[in-house]
């Protein structure tokens, strides 16, 4: 099984699974339908299945005119009525290819996210707008209890897991991560990294459950001197229970520039 990224509008990506014994491919959150139909074309691809991991028109836009073209299965979440052939929630389990992903209820971003967990050689991990690289979903519908608790949850996962997050915004989340932690050498290094995977136009996902444990906020948001700094863009004093400590972690992001 292979993944990989077709970029669409300004920094999203459609992942695409593809699978070396088949024709079909597999989509994740096809905003757009002619970015994966004009794939399909080119490479001789049949669309066979789509996950999608929530409502926002930038994961779902293209899901309508993908099923009138080939009328496969579409996964996600049972709201969607129009467009979920397969409604599923948190524990179900999908088959893609030959290989089982289970679904992980992540409310937060929205109320009706949804990431797709792979236990392979490699795990893999669907992140959606959940978990990017260096960052986390913005809180438009959840609360800020169950974006930690989203967080802890993909925390547990195998260390070694690959995570394919649905944008490219790991540059502006990096910005935001040094200024609370510019000490961080894990951090430094990974922000060279991808600064210059940018610069030739490549996307810096997927990235590793491991090097987001070292980089990324949002999941350390219990550190002291991240707590700390966060609290102080805030003008507030740190927080003292995990819940807070987040919320403040979040807030100091949504009012970075
Ligand atoms: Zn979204
Ligand atoms: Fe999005």
């Amino acid at each position: 099984m292979t993944i990989f990224p077709l970029p669409a509008f300004n920094d999203n990506y459609i992942w695409i699974i593809q699978d070396k014994d088949s024709s079909g491919i597999w989509a994740v959150d096809p905003g757009n339908a002619d970015v994966v139909l004009n794939f399909c074309h080119e490479y001789q691809k049949t669309l066979t299945g789509i996950l999608i991991t929530h409502h926002h028109k930038d994961h779902t836009g293209g899901v309508a005119e993908l099923k009138q073209h080939s009328n496969c299965p579409v996964y996600g979440p049972e709201h969607l009525t129009e467009l979920v052939t397969h409604p599923v929630d948190d524990g179900d389990r999908i088959l893609v290819f030959s290989k089982v992903f289970t679904v992980i209820a992540t409310p937060g971003h929205t109320l009706d996210h949804l990431c797709y967990f792979s236990e392979q050689e490699t795990p893999i991990l669907l992140s959606g707008d959940t978990l990017f690289k260096g960052g986390c979903g913005r809180i438009m519908e959840g609360t800020h209890e169950q974006m930690l608790a989203a967080m802890i949850k993909i925390s547990g996962l195998p260390n070694d897991t690959l995570i394919y997050g649905t944008h490219e915004y790991t540059l502006a989340n990096y910005r935001f991560a040094l200024s609370l932690e510019p000490n961080n050498k894990d951090l430094i290094e990974s922000n060279i990294t991808c600064q210059k995977l940018r610069t030739e136009e490549k996307p810096t996902l997927p990235t590793k459950l491991s090097i987001e444990k070292k980089t990324n906020p949002f999941l350390r948001s219990h550190i002291e001197a991240l707590k700390i700094q966060a609290a102080q863009q805030l003008n507030e004093i740190p927080a003292e229970n995990p819940i807070a400590a987040f919320s403040q972690v979040r807030r100091a992001k949504d009012s970075f520039s």
